[in-house]
């Protein structure tokens, strides 16, 4: 895995109590999922009315989000859309991420509320528009939840905010759908999720266990999936932190300094758990989950690899178009697919092997029609499109290279390849240098050989002028 995964869910931030009495009246309510389980589809296109105001600026000397430690996206996790009203608005830098260099320049908008999620207990960020105006971060700060914008918006406005609702049901389904698996897995079988990752393809949840079998996947698949399919609602309880019933839930206990209402998110008679998080009302909301197994994970533990809801809908997708393509590639049905690769593969290395005899048994007929011409010269020049270093020196070890200068090259006339220079060792020191520099590459060599790389095999005519020039000048000498 390319990341750890990350810790559990922390408990919602402490509030900056606001000192006037108007701030008492910010209250949450203590069950905030409808009785009944909404299926997506039942709420396309729902609109939420528009947000009470909680505290207005102009009375409370505390910023009006201080609060809010409990935003309407975690009061209503299916409201798309919102009316509130910009709190502030102020220059801010977006860090360089995903390959961009330069930070981005923008504003930071804190709202009076929000329906976007900023990210938190493992769960990313939401996106969406505050307006028309595109939220590209959405980030605690503190008890606020600060939107990062282009474009600057005046405080006391009222805005629309709509959340990009693909990405925010993507991310309850795998949160709740952790919840679930976590939950059993410690009931089957008294594996303690010790942290998770909410990836873009893949979920990941990291089980205190050095191993988990076979077996043991299917069954906590199997359960998982008969408990999406008995519509148990998931219901979102917010309690005083002072509740004795915060004791017995499943978390790492709260911070020392924490104050204000404790969210506790359950699955009816499965289990109960601390939460920052947004969730489907019902576990008929994931509609499936698909464990796709498990991999080693840090000192001990165990990563079981998940998707839930849309996610495996959109993988069956894609792997039956990869399906699709290799029928038709291969010609074969998609239960035959891996034997038909195997065979291909064995035909594949077969023909390496046979291609590579044949290509020695070229060099060695190449050197040996070049030694028998009566009227062969002092230079021996051969360009090959195929061929390899191998090839080269065969030629050159069958020739011999005491009176011969050989030059020869493989690869793409126009483009890169390999050369080798072969013959007297006084020849082959002076010259190899000077056609690496010619053939715009590189090379090293030894007493009678110099080889390398080069990057304009176009200009190995201008290596024959060289070599016959010099060969030419060396035999007037004699
Ligand atoms: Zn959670």
């Amino acid at each position: 895995m390319a990341s750890s995964p990350r810790p559990l869910c922390p408990r919602p931030r402490p509030p900056v109590v606001c000192p006037l009495p108007l701030a008492v009246s910010v209250r949450v309510r203590r069950s905030c999922v409808p009785s009944r389980s909404p299926s997506p589809s039942a709420f396309a296109g729902r609109v939420s009315p528009p947000a009470r105001r909680l505290l207005p600026p102009a009375v409370c000397p505390l910023a009006a989000p201080a609060a809010v430690m409990v935003f309407q996206c975690q009061r209503d996790s299916w409201a798309r859309q919102f009316t509130t009203r910009v709190a502030s608005c102020s220059p801010a830098e977006l860090p360089a991420e995903g390959g961009a260099k330069e930070p981005l320049r923008g504003f930071h908008v804190v709202l009076e509320d929000t329906i976007l999620f900023p990210e938190g207990g493992g769960q990313p960020d939401d996106r969406g528009l505050i307006e028309d105006i595109p939220v590209l971060r959405v980030t605690r700060q503190g008890p606020a939840a600060v939107h990062f914008v282009q474009t600057p918006l005046e405080p006391g406005r009222e805005v629309l905010l709509t959340v990009d609702w693909d990405r925010r049901f993507d991310h309850m389904q795998q949160h709740s759908g952790q919840h679930l698996i976590t939950a059993l897995a410690d009931l089957m079988f008294g594996f303690k999720t010790t942290s998770w990752e909410l990836g873009h393809q893949r979920t990941v949840i990291e089980l205190d266990t050095p191993s988990v079998t076979a077996e043991q996947v299917v069954a906590l698949e199997e359960n998982v999936n008969e408990k999406i399919r008995a519509h148990i609602p998931v219901v979102v309880r917010e309690h005083s932190e002072d509740d004795p019933e915060i004791e017995t839930v499943r978390s790492r206990g709260l911070p020392d300094n924490h104050t204000g209402p404790v969210r506790i998110i359950s699955i009816e008679g499965i289990d109960d758990n601390m939460c920052c998080g947004t969730h489907v009302s019902n576990l008929s909301d994931l509609q499936v989950i698909k464990l796709l197994g498990t991999e080693k994970g840090k000192k001990n533990k165990t990563n079981l690899v998940f998707l839930a809801g849309n996610r495996v809908l959109k993988s069956v997708e894609r792997s039956h178009g990869t399906e699709k393509a290799l029928t038709l590639l291969l010609k074969n049905g998609a239960e035959e697919h891996v034997e038909a690769v195997k065979r291909l593969q064995n035909s594949v290395k077969l023909l390496q092997k046979n291609n590579l005899n044949l290509l020695r048994d070229l060099a060695v007929l190449t050197a040996q029609n070049f030694k028998s011409n009566p009227v062969r010269g002092r230079v021996f020049v051969l360009h090959r499109k195929d061929g390899d270093s191998e090839f080269m020196n065969i030629i050159a070890n069958e020739i011999g290279t005491e009176d011969t200068l050989l030059f020869l090259t493989v690869g793409d006339e126009k483009a890169a390849g390999l050369f080798l220079l072969a013959g007297p060792s006084e020849v082959v020191e002076k010259l190899g240098p000077r056609v690496a520099e010619l053939l715009e590459g590189k090379g090293a060599g030894k007493r009678d050989r110099f080889q390398g790389k080069a990057t304009r095999m176009s200009r190995r005519a201008e290596v024959q002028a060289l070599l016959q020039d010099f060969i030419g000048h060396q035999t007037l000498e004699e």
